[in-house]
């Protein structure tokens, strides 16, 4: 028997923590069908192996120096760190173990499918996972039972299995939050339907190339799905990666225009003009957005 150690390095803090860390789940449920012990990091114990995932990057993480881990093997992955970083074949498809994260209690976690064809230069999906979407997993493969679903697939639309899946979640009864967002580009009469079967509080889709006008779109899926609450309707607009501020402006008032509530995610925002700032805080505090038209009076506000 192993004694196992986890860092959650994004968390450190387990009472701040925001989204529970999905391999780590994984690699618990692992070692303890194999007899081992886990449990989170302590500073004053000795380990056979410890874990260290970071999710979003090392810059944004407390986690203690690996010279401070007293373990045989120090083991670190995690988009944040190494990207190429995989699971144990045998950890990977194994139900989570939800047990050491039970403020998310009621929570299923997983992918359905991995890869999207896009190739967005802003994106690591394709360059992690794969330039083609497939089914990884079932629904029963990572949900006990629980009454709320949080899929992390990068772009489940773009699966050609997609409509089997999705009638895994409308079966399902759970309440289904698309992390990632869906393809806009990709909805169809067949699919919007099926969607309209499942339950979804608030679904999102992304804008992030102004070159690539998405109006249609837009247009259309509104059309199809009968959906006229904008805040059911959420746009991601990316900035700050290869964009003007006019092509933010265009995108955000678009998507109002059309019904839809806009978001505004700035690339590298620690470098991102001020003007970009101001649009976000604009945009994403929707008590200012609905109350203060146009961009130019709220940016004159401010000064
Ligand atoms: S569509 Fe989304 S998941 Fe796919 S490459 Fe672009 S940003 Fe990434």
């Amino acid at each position: 028997m192993e004694k196992i150690a986890l860092l959650d390095a994004d968390n450190m803090n387990k009472r701040k923590i925001a989204f529970p860390n999905l391999p780590l789940m994984k690699l618990s449920a692992y070692h303890k069908a194999r007899g081992d012990s886990v449990e989170w990091w302590m500073p004053l114990e000795r380990y056979d192996v410890a874990y260290i995932s970071y999710v979003f990057g090392e810059e944004y993480t407390p986690a203690p120096p690996v010279e401070y881990i007293n373990a045989d093997h120090i083991i670190e992955g995690g988009t944040g760190c190494d990207y190429r970083a995989k699971l144990p074949p045998e950890a990977e498809g194994i139900m989570p173990d939800y047990s050491i994260y039970p403020k998310f209690d009621g929570t299923a976690y997983g992918f359905l499918t991995r890869g999207c064809p896009r190739g967005c230069p802003w994106c690591i999906v394709p360059k992690k996972e794969s330039g083609v979407s497939a089914q990884v997993a079932d629904l029963s493969d990572f949900r006990a039972g629980q009454h709320f679903i949080k899929l992390l697939d990068p772009n489940l639309l773009a699966c050609r299995d997609h409509e089997a899946i999705l009638w895994q979640l409308v079966i399902s009864g759970a309440w289904v939050d698309f992390t990632q967002g869906l393809d806009i580009r990709l909805t169809t009469a067949d699919n919007i339907a099926l969607l309209k079967r499942t339950h979804i509080k608030r679904i999102h889709f992304a804008w992030d190339d102004p070159r690539e006008d998405l109006t249609g779109h837009f247009e259309r899926f509104k059309a199809l799905s009968g959906i006229a609450d904008y805040r059911l309707l959420g746009v991601y607009i990316l900035t700050n990666f290869n964009t003007t501020h006019a092509e933010d402006l265009y995108r955000v008032k678009a998507v109002r225009d059309l019904g839809y509530s806009p978001y505004v995610m700035i690339y590298d925002k620690a470098n991102a003009p001020r003007e970009t700032r101001h649009l976000q805080r604009w945009v994403n505090n929707k008590i200012i957005f609905h109350s203060t038209r146009e961009f130019s009076e709220y940016d004159a506000a401010r000064g």
